[in-house]
C-alpha cells in the first residue's frame, strides 16, 4: 500500500452493467446510501456506476449520501456528431465521479484497443473525472502463462499521459473470472497486484498511491480474503452489485 490514496480508503465499485429500471434503480442505490450512512470506522468508499440512463435518478437518490457516482464508459471526443455516445463531460455535469473504460465486455464486445481505451481515459481526465481503466488476461492466455504479460501490455497502452494516482484507477479483472463464479487463487491475485504496482511505481511519480482493484465474482463470502491481499485497493463488482445486501456485504469485509 502506498502513502495515502486519492480518495480515502478501499474503493468497492459496482458495475451495473446493462441492468435497472428506474424504480428497482432507485430502490436499490436508496438502500446502498442508507446503510452508507450509518457506518462509521475506517474510510470507505462506495461507487455506483448505473447505466447511462439512470444516471441521473441514481444521482439524485444518493444525493447527500456518501456514496459517489460513476458511469461505465465515455467517448474519448468532447463533444460532436457521435450518435449514441456520451462524453465525458457529460457524465461530470450529471454528477459523476468516475468513469470505467476499457471493461473487457467493451474491448470484446467493441473491439476496443488499448489505445481507444487511454483516449477515453484522457476525455475522463480532461473532464475532471476519475478514470477506472480495465485490464485482465482471457483464460487460454493465463493457460499459456502470458498473465503477467498481457496486463503489462495492456497498462502500457491503456494509461493515458498525465495518468496519476489521483485521476486514476486500474482495475484487474481476469476475462475468465468475471461473471463466471470463479476466482483465481489468493497467491495468483497477489502476484498480478504486486506486478501491477511495480509497474505503475515505475512509470508514474506517484505510482504507490494508485488504487488497484480487483475484479471477477467477488461476492460477500469472498470478499474478506481478497480485499486484505497486498496491493488489493477495493473491488470492482458486478453481479452482486444489483443486489443491496450482496453489495453492502462486500462493503462490509472492508470494516
Ligand atoms: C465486472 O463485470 O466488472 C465484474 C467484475 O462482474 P462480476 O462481479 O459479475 O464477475
Amino acid at each position: 500500500m502506498g502513502k495515502g490514496r486519492a480518495v480515502g480508503g478501499k474503493l468497492i465499485a459496482g458495475n451495473w452493467k446493462m441492468n435497472g429500471m428506474r424504480a428497482d434503480g432507485v430502490a436499490l442505490a436508496l438502500a446502498i446510501a442508507d446503510w452508507a450512512r450509518q457506518q462509521g470506522g475506517p474510510a470507505l468508499t462506495l461507487l455506483l456506476c448505473p447505466p447511462a440512463t439512470l444516471i441521473g435518478a441514481i444521482g439524485a437518490a444518493i444525493a447527500g449520501s456518501p456514496v459517489v457516482l460513476g458511469a461505465q464508459d465515455c467517448h474519448p471526443a468532447a463533444k460532436g456528431a457521435h450518435t449514441g455516445d456520451i462524453a465525458a463531460s457529460m457524465l461530470a455535469d450529471l454528477g459523476c465521479r468516475y468513469v470505467i473504460v476499457g471493461h473487457s465486455e467493451r474491448r470484446q464486445n467493441h473491439h476496443e484497443t488499448d489505445a481507444l481505451v487511454a483516449a477515453k481515459g484522457a476525455a475522463a481526465h480532461k473532464a475532471g473525472l476519475i478514470a477506472i481503466v480495465c485490464v485482465g488476461e482471457t483464460e487460454a492466455e493465463r493457460d499459456r502463462g502470458e498473465a503477467l504479460a498481457v496486463v503489462s501490455r495492456q497498462l502500457e497502452g491503456s494509461l493515458p499521459e498525465g495518468t496519476t494516482a489521483e485521476n486514476s484507477v486500474i482495475a484487474y479483472e481476469p476475462v475468465w473470472a468475471i461473471g463466471t463464479g470463479r476466482v483465481p487463487a489468493a497467491a495468483d491475485v497477489g502476484e498480478m497486484h504486486g506486478h501491477m504496482r511495480r509497474l505503475v511505481a515505475k512509470r508514474l511519480v506517484d505510482g504507490a498511491d494508485l488504487r488497484l482493484l480487483y475484479g471477477g465474482s467477488v461476492k460477500a463470502d469472498n470478499a474478506a480474503e481478497l480485499l486484505a491481499i497486498a496491493d488489493v485497493d477495493g473491488a470492482l463488482v458486478g453481479g452482486a452489485s444489483l443486489d443491496a445486501r450482496a453489495f453492502t456485504g462486500i462493503a462490509a469485509a472492508v470494516r
